[in-house]
């Protein structure tokens, strides 16, 4: 268990207990959802432009510690960034969960999420926020599925 005791750090406890920006944005906000039927994770991200700056952000749902907390970070993260930054921290992100090469430069207190890549099941729920936001930046509709 102390390898699960590693994942669940406390910012991430902090953020699936109080999750920031948990909230509905009004329209006319973009909104997508996202869905992880691996883990039955479930959100809905809104999204607020300013031109190419995300000017708002919030998110609303229901899931496992590591989704609803990824997704808090990721609206404070990404709030006041263009979208070419938001996309450049995903690509960080992505390659801290999986492992891969990449930069974890800037990525702040999303690096409580480093652990996750020792449990690939738990990607999904750590990108699904992700997968999510770049989904209302691209004004896709339908919802995303991580599968
Ligand atoms: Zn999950």
């Amino acid at each position: 268990m102390n390898d699960l005791a590693d994942l669940y750090q406390e910012v991430i406890l902090d953020h699936n207990r109080a999750p920031r920006n948990f909230r509905v944005l009004p329209p006319p906000s973009r909104q997508a959802n996202g869905f992880n039927p691996l883990c039955g994770d479930k959100l809905t991200v809104y999204l607020e432009l300013d031109g190419d700056t995300v000017r708002d952000v919030a998110f609303q749902g229901s899931g496992c510690a590591i989704s609803k907390a990824s997704a808090s970070l990721m609206t404070e993260i990404v709030k006041g960034r263009t979208r070419a930054e938001s996309e450049a921290l995903y690509r960080r992100f992505h390659a801290l969960v999986t492992g891969g090469p990449g930069d974890p430069a800037g990525l702040g207190k999303l690096l409580a999420f480093g652990g996750v890549s020792e449990f690939p099941i738990r990607v999904k729920c750590a990108t699904l926020a992700w997968h999510t936001l770049r989904a209302a930046l691209d004004s896709r509709q339908d919802t995303v599925s991580t599968e």
